[in-house]
C-alpha cells in the first residue's frame, strides 16, 4: 500500500451510487405517537399514549433533580442499583434483569439478537407496531395472527407458527386493553417449539386487577425460552425518561447484555425509577384511580351508544357502530376543543378510538364534549 498513487484504487465517484438501506427498512412505516398538540387551541388535554394520569411520583421527581448534580458522569452501566431495586420489589433474580431506553429498546434488540432475513416474527393483530417494526428492522418478516374480540387468540398464534417462526411478541394486557389468563399463555408456550423465543409485553401489568392474570414471571422461570419484558412508562409516569426492564433466562438476558449499549440507561433515569419502586403509596394512588375511572369511562362510552371493549387497563378502546366516519369525526371534534385520543388506523381500527383514563376533570370533560358531539342528552 505503500506505492500506492494517490487515489489509486478508489471507486470512481458515479452520482447514482448512493448508500442503500439494507432490505426491509423502507418497509417500515415510522412509528405515530400519540398527538400532543392541536392547531388553534391553547390548553390541550392529552388522552393519547396511556400515560399516567396523576403525573410522576414526587419522590421520583426529585430523585431526578438530585441527580443534576452529577450529570457530568458516566451512569453506571450494569443499572446494578436499578435491577436490584426491581428485583426485590418483584421477588426476582437481579441477574437476569436487563434495563433499557424504554422496553422498546429492548424489544428491539430482542429482535436484533434473535431473528434476522429469512426468518418470521409472530404477533397478534392488534398487539403492539412496534413489534413489526423491529422485525422488519433486522429484515426478517413480521407475521400476524387474527385476534378474537380484540383479544389474543392463541390458538391462531400456534397455527401461524413455521419451522421459519423466530420470535412471538404478545402484549398482555394488549393494545385493545383485553388480556388472556395465565392458563393460556402456558397452552400458548406449550404450543411453541423450544427454540421459539416468546417474548411476554406486560406494559401494563401494574393495572390489572385480575385473578387469573400474571405478567408472565413464573414462565420465565420454568422455561428457557420466555421473556417478559416491562416499563416504567405508564404506570409509574415516567414516559419522557425512557425505562423499560425485562426478565428473562440467564442465556437470553447475556445476548441482550452483549447488544445493548454501554450506557443505555441515563444516571437519572436509574435514579428516577429507583425511588419511583419506592414510592408504594404513589403506586397504588394510581392503580385506585384506573381502577375506578377506567369502568366510568366505559359505562359513559355504552351510554352514548358506543361499544367500549372491557379493559382492564388504563386507557379503553371504543368502536363506533356507525363506521368509521363518526370516529374520524368525533376525533377531530374533540381535537378542536384540544381533547385528544388516539386513532387507531395504524391497526386498520378505523371505526375506533383509544382513549386514556385521565382525571375526574379530564374525564367529565371528555364526556360532555362526545356527548354534544354525538348529540346524545345525559
Ligand atoms: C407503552 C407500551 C410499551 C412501553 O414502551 P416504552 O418504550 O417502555 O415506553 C410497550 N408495549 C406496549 C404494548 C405499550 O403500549
Amino acid at each position: 500500500m505503500v506505492d500506492q498513487a494517490p487515489g489509486e484504487g478508489r471507486i470512481a465517484p458515479d452520482a447514482k451510487v448512493v448508500p442503500r438501506p439494507r432490505p426491509g427498512v423502507m418497509d417500515i412505516a415510522p412509528y405515530v405517537g400519540g398527538r400532543a398538540s392541536a392547531p388553534n387551541v391553547d390548553r390541550v388535554m392529552k388522552l393519547s399514549a396511556n400515560e399516567s394520569a396523576l403525573g410522576t411520583s414526587p419522590m421520583a421527581v426529585q430523585a431526578y433533580g438530585q441527580a443534576a448534580a452529577s450529570l457530568h458522569r458516566y451512569p453506571d452501566g450494569a443499572a446494578q442499583n436499578l435491577r436490584g431495586a426491581i428485583a426485590s420489589v418483584h421477588g426476582l433474580q437481579a441477574d437476569q434483569i436487563v434495563c433499557g431506553d424504554g422496553s422498546d429498546e429492548l424489544l428491539h434488540l430482542l429482535a436484533l439478537g434473535f431473528a434476522g432475513p429469512g426468518d418470521e416474527v409472530l404477533s397478534t393483530e392488534f398487539g403492539f407496531v412496534v413489534y413489526s417494526m423491529v422485525a422488519k428492522s433486522v429484515g426478517a418478516t413480521s407475521v400476524q395472527a387474527p385476534e378474537k374480540a380484540f383479544t389474543v387468540d392463541v390458538d391462531a398464534l400456534v397455527a401461524r407458527v413455521t419451522h421459519k417462526t423466530r420470535i412471538v411478541f404478545v402484549a398482555n394486557p394488549n393494545s385493545t386493553g383485553t388480556y388472556v389468563p395465565c392458563a393460556e399463555l402456558t397452552r400458548l408456550h406449550d404450543g411453541l417449539p423450544g427454540d421459539v423465543l416468546l417474548v411476554i409485553d406486560s406494559a401494563y401489568a401494574e393495572f390489572v386487577e385480575i385473578a387469573d392474570y400474571s405478567a408472565g414471571e413464573a414462565l420465565v422461570v420454568s422455561s428457557s425460552n420466555v421473556i417478559m419484558t416491562r416499563t416504567f412508562s405508564k404506570a409509574y409516569g415516567l414516559a419522557a425518561l425512557r425505562l423499560g426492564w425485562c426478565y428473562g433466562p440467564p442465556a437470553i438476558v447475556d445476548v441482550l447484555n452483549r447488544l445493548r449499549g454501554p450506557f443505555n440507561v441515563t444516571g437519572p433515569a436509574q435514579a428516577a425509577g429507583i425511588a419511583a419502586l419506592g414510592d408504594v403509596d404513589f403506586l397504588m394512588s394510581v392503580q385506585d384511580h384506573v381502577a375506578s375511572w377506567s369502568p366510568w369511562l366505559e359505562r359513559e362510552l355504552a351510554r352514548l351508544g358506543l361499544q367500549p371493549v372491557p379493559s382492564v387497563t388504563n386507557f379503553v378502546l371504543v368502536r363506533f357502530p356507525g363506521g368509521a366516519p363518526s370516529a374520524a369525526s368525533t376525533n377531530a371534534h374533540l381535537a378542536t376543543q384540544g381533547i385528544l385520543v388516539r386513532d387507531m388506523d395504524a391497526y386498520g381500527l378505523t371505526d375506533c378510538l383509544r382513549i386514556t383514563v385521565g382525571t375526574e376533570e379530564e374525564m367529565r370533560e371528555l364526556i360532555a364534549a362526545m356527548e354534544e358531539h354525538l348529540g346524545v342528552g345525559s
